[in-house]
């Protein structure tokens, strides 16, 4: 199979190749390396080999491709997506971006919850396989025993989501941020007898500082928090909490009546990588919180179920403890006071993984 690769170097990119690497899939396919940027230039070392980058805008040269495996950006999906359809090219398109996510013709991937679905549309020839919204996906990675045994009437998540999740900048400026607020009182912390006020001060006078960095953030995330991501709906609803339903019930193809409700608020947080999630869900029925737990537990390979105890939730349920992994735990499980359908859970997953990459990454291998 000719697969083309394009954004292969950024973010998402580069973790997608770490893996594919790690699991031999370039002994598998017969890579071609595009880019927007550096046509001409050498491309990455795979297997000792390299080769030079081609124009990731050249239609005719990604026609030749059987399959195009992109992490560029929606703007590019936009722009060339169309044309390739329109020059007559059949070849399967999968994408990291959002762009074409909701589209009629596309299958959101995620196949330890949905390779059913996956499957359906493959024998069904559809061709553009995308991978969904990073929070969605870790968040139905999480309870994905949970939705195979349609136990879910609803869920609410709240998230508090990494920095990486805006891009590199982003977590640069983070790093940055945490810088200045360290500086901005390094005298007092070194005093052992400085107060403690004095430091809470120096804080507060760094974040309202014209120089603090927040070009990337739009507010300082170290520190602090931004209770907003991706566009306003000007219908009180942010675009990534309007996805954590849309796309969950594209996922496991629910519609109309079927549709589970899906809703909560996004809010970045000074984590560089990893999502968290707390969740709120009201069960179909009551079910034994053991028998839960071992639904949640057992639904794959990945989801790992943290016991419900101080100890074991402060080692494992954090993004520093999870970053770099593709485990997905799922603690804090406990029956809410609400009543016996109501559960409460909190999850962390590295987002460029589950939430990105692998998903993907395992597209492709399905198809090779
Ligand atoms: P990114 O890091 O900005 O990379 C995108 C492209 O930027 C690269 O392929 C590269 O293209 C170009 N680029 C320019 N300067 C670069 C530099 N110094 N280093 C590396 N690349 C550079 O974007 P991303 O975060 O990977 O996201 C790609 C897509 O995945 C987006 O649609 C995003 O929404 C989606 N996504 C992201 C996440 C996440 O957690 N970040 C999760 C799920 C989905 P050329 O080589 O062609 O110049």
């Amino acid at each position: 199979m000719k697969v083309g690769m394009i954004g292969w170097r950024g973010m998402v990119g580069s973790v997608l190749m770490q893996r594919m690497l790690e699991e031999d899939d370039f002994d598998k396919i017969e890579a071609t390396f595009f880019s927007t940027s550096q046509a001409g230039q050498t491309g990455p070392s795979v297997n000792g080999a390299t080769s030079t980058l081609l124009d990731a805008h050249d239609i005719d040269a990604l026609s030749q491709m059987d399959t195009i495996l992109t992490c560029q950006g929606g703007d590019y999906t936009k722009k060339i997506h169309p044309l390739l359809r329109a020059n007559g090219w059949d070849g399967y398109w999968i994408d990291a971006a959002s762009a074409l996510r909701m589209a009629p013709e596309s299958t959101i991937v995620l196949d330890p919850v949905n390779d059913q679905v996956i499957a359906d549309a493959l024998n069904a020839g559809k061709k553009d396989y995308i991978g969904g919204n990073c929070t969605v996906s870790l968040m139905m990675m999480a309870l994905a025993g949970l939705f195979r045994e349609d136990l879910v009437e609803w869920c609410s998540s709240m998230t508090y989501q990494a920095a990486s999740g805006a891009g590199a900048r982003a977590m640069r400026e983070l790093i940055s941020q945490m810088g200045v607020l360290n500086q901005s009182v390094a005298d007092l912390l070194i005093k052992q007898d400085s107060s403690i006020i004095d430091i809470d001060s120096g804080i507060n006078q760094a974040f309202r500082n014209n120089a603090f960095p927040v070009k990337e953030c739009g507010a300082p995330l170290a520190g602090s928090l931004t209770p907003w991501i991706d566009s306003d709906l000007e219908n009180g609803q942010s675009r990534e909490e309007w996805k954590a339903e849309a796309e969950t019930n594209k996922i496991l193809e629910r519609h109309g009546a079927a549709t589970i409700p899906v809703d909560g608020l996004c809010v970045r947080v000074g984590a560089m990588r990893c999502h968290s999630q707390a969740l709120t869900i009201k069960l179909r029925k009551d079910v034994p919180l053991a028998e839960v737990e071992q639904i949640i537990g057992s639904a794959n390979q990945w989801t790992e179920l943290v016991p419900n105890t101080k100890a074991a939730s402060v080692e494992k349920l954090s993004p520093a403890f999870v970053s770099g992994s593709l485990q997905v735990p799922v603690g804090r499980l406990r029956k809410m006071n609400m009543g016996p359908e109501y559960l409460t859970a909190f999850t962390v997953g590295d987002q460029l993984l589950w939430g990105a990459a692998e998903p993907i990454r395992r597209m492709l291998r399905l198809l090779g």
